[in-house]
């Protein structure tokens, strides 16, 4: 009998137990856990050699599965201890299926991708770009910078077909709103099978199968949302990060993680290049490029050379008497649009029919019982919703408070709300609303493209998951209700995010060789985010985002770590963050904020308490937090979550 140790997707992650004949880490076995049989895998850590004898159980079944690769194993070590979680839980996430070793009657079969050339002709900014891609050898992070419309995809698809000619596995991650039929098709059309695809919405058989396929190595090309990337490959020589700016990389539930700074991880561990690829970089990408660490090709042309749409930045403040959202000059243009058979988008960042119900005789604003935000009003539906916790109710007809009838009053814009805007501006019209309540399936919003495409929608109204991805030949009108959505509020990257929504949302017009025009609603028009919009002048944004940053010694140039307190009841969750702020070590170069109330006070029923940390770059702050906490104490009914490089800022 041999002692192992066995890492188990559970909070106590490693294990002792026994088997009867050295087994090789990485090793899948089934053990006793408790009262239940756990999968887990073989670690390479030492076995806890003071660990009682008499309590350590035999290995059940060592399953018949290829052992999880070494990369793959350092790469979880290192995603636990960068992001400050435990072993198991991000063993958890590369073992997200059940009867893990179970063989399907039927699997799946993925094909060979065929790998003879491209049939493009490339342009010679292409080709450049295609040389230097498929001349990466080892660990090389390249940033592809293209505009929209460059031929990006086209470009890493070489780099895709390069690997695979070397036998290596290829993983191409997406945020998951854009891996859509569009993306199939198109890597279908240059590989002639279809990818293994990896998302939330698969069934737990095809999602066994196309685990098993990556571990053996029979998914050759794997496309997913960002927990793709803890599949256990067999070989992974390259990876992808579309759209690598998107801000749906950070992952905010269970283990908080950046996937596309894990994936650079990830290449990194394996000795692989990596290809971050986007339209718009974010800051972090940007400076490492400025620093020399990720080198970079452009593609600075559009392929179907249209004519860029010309940008309007419109004053809405100088329009006080104007009654509803659209302003003069965007309905002007619209109704041109519609004269010439031509579409409009419509872009507005709120869902339902409007963010605030407000009783006109009190004041009482409708909020939600567990979170600290205000009810939206769905009026199509009858139900004012929470968008954190999906608490729903009926449209009011009393005001809770003073007994009013009949008093409420809907504040603010909602898409719901704008159509209604539109369909009395513009009764005749064909108008479609597309938001995540209207759309839920993959199948409906493809339906929405098609319509669109064969020209039996004259106006589109949504929320972001309009902003990318599909290009409209007809659309010639791009009108942004309001730019300002995104700036209010202390986020890091409110500017950013901003600026790549609009930057996204902006090129959406005039993509053939019709000529566009995009319409910006501000109130603020003399903020630099607005005017570099307005210029399109992508430089003249990031240096100055850069600068400021800079001088404030916020990422990437200092670091931030988050640690959120919650619980049910209010005093325990103030008291912990207090306790452990006493604790909190005095160190040059690092700064402790707090603990004060999260901006989000309320979220799902619990209390919440923040402290901020921000040190200078080369501090090691995963180190000095976990020593720290480590020697704190922390009851059961207070949940401390930490978040390194936060994102959300609630
Ligand atoms: P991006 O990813 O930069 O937005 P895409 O790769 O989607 O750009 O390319 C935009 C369009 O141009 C696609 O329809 C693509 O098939 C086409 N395209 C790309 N490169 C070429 C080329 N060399 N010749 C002709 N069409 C191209
Ligand atoms: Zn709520």
């Amino acid at each position: 009998m041999q002692k192992i140790s066995v890492l188990l997707p559970k909070p106590f992650s490693i294990c002792t137990y026994f088997a009867p004949e050295k087994l090789e880490p990485g090793t899948f076995v089934k053990v006793p856990f408790g009262k239940q049989i756990c999968v887990g895998v073989v670690w390479d850590t030492p076995v806890q050699e003071d660990f009682p004898q008499e309590k350590i159980k035999p290995v059940q079944t060592v399953l018949n599965l290829p052992i999880m690769p070494q990369v793959h194993r350092s790469f979880i070590n290192w995603v636990a201890s960068y992001n400050l979680c435990s072993l198991g839980a991000v063993l958890k996430m590369a073992l997200p299926i059940d009867d893990i070793d179970k063989k399907s009657k039927k699997p799946l079969v993925f094909d060979k991708p065929d790998l003879s050339p491209s049939s493009f002709t490339f342009s010679n900014q292409q080709k450049k770009a295609v040389d230097v891609l498929t001349h990466a050898v080892g660990f090389q992070v390249t940033l592809l910078d293209g505009v929209t419309g460059s031929g990006k995809t086209e470009v890493y698809f070489e780099a895709v077909a390069e690997a695979l000619r070397q036998n290596h596995q290829v993983l191409v991650l997406l945020p998951e709103i854009t891996l859509t039929s569009a993306w199939l098709s198109r890597f279908q059309q240059r590989f002639k099978v279809k990818p293994a695809c990896w998302h939330c919405g698969l069934t737990p058989k095809v999602r066994r199968d196309t685990w098993q396929a990556a571990l053996s190595g029979q998914a050759r090309v794997i496309v997913g949302a960002r927990s793709a990337l803890f599949l256990p490959y067999a070989d992974l020589g390259l990876i992808v990060v579309d759209e690598e700016h998107d801000s749906s990389y950070k992952q905010e539930d269970g283990v908080v993680y950046q996937a596309r700074d894990m994936a650079v991880v990830r290449s990194f561990l394996g000795r692989v290049p990596i290809v971050l690829a986007s339209a718009t970089p974010s800051v972090e990408t940007y400076c490492n490029v400025l620093e020399g660490r990720y080198q970079t090709v452009q593609l600075p042309e559009r392929i179907v050379q249209a004519s860029l749409p010309e940008r309007h930045v419109i004053d809405m403040r100088s329009k006080e008497k104007q009654k509803g959202y659209l302003s003069p000059l965007l309905i002007e243009a619209m109704q041109k649009a519609i004269e010439n058979h031509e579409q409009t988008l419509l872009f507005l960042n709120r869902r339902g029919y409007a963010p605030m119900l407000l009783c006109k005789a009190c004041g009482e604003k409708i909020k939600c019982p567990n979170c600290s935000v205000l009810l939206t009003e769905h009026r199509k539906k009858g139900i004012m919703k929470c968008h954190h916790c999906d608490f729903t109710i009926h449209i009011p007809t009393v005001c809770p408070v003073c007994g009013e009838k009949n008093s409420f009053i809907s504040c603010g814009p909602g898409v719901e709300k704008l159509e209604e805007e539109v369909s009395r501006l513009f009764p005749n019209a064909r108008i479609e609303v597309v938001t995540s309540d209207t759309v839920s399936k993959p199948e409906q919003f493809e339906k929405i493209i098609n319509r669109l495409m064969n020209n039996e929608t004259d106006i589109l109204i949504g929320t972001q998951m309009l902003a990318k991805g599909h290009h409209f030949p007809n659309l010639t009108v791009v009108g942004v209700i309001d730019a300002d959505f995104g700036l209010a509020g202390g986020d890091l990257r409110a500017s950013e995010r901003t600026f790549q929504l609009l930057q996204q949302v902006s090129g959406r017009a005039g993509r053939s060789y019709k000529k566009g025009n995009t319409y910006i609603q501000t109130y603020s028009p003399e903020n630099g985010v607005i005017k570099a919009i307005q210029e399109n002048n992508r430089n003249a944004f990031m240096s100055a985002e850069i600068e400021a940053r800079r001088l404030l010694k916020m990422p990437p140039f200092g670091r931030l770590a988050c640690i959120v307190f919650s619980g049910k009841k209010e005093e325990r969750v103030q008291k912990t963050a207090l306790t452990v702020m006493e604790k909190a070590p005095f160190l040059k170069g690092v700064e402790f904020l707090g603990p004060v109330q999260a901006p989000l006070y309320q979220l799902r029923g619990k209390y919440r308490y923040r402290i901020l940390i921000k040190s200078d770059k080369k501090t090691p702050l995963q180190k000095i937090i976990r020593s720290w906490l480590d020697a704190c104490r922390f009851p059961s009914d207070v949940s401390v979550k930490v978040d390194i490089d936060p994102y959300s800022f609630l």
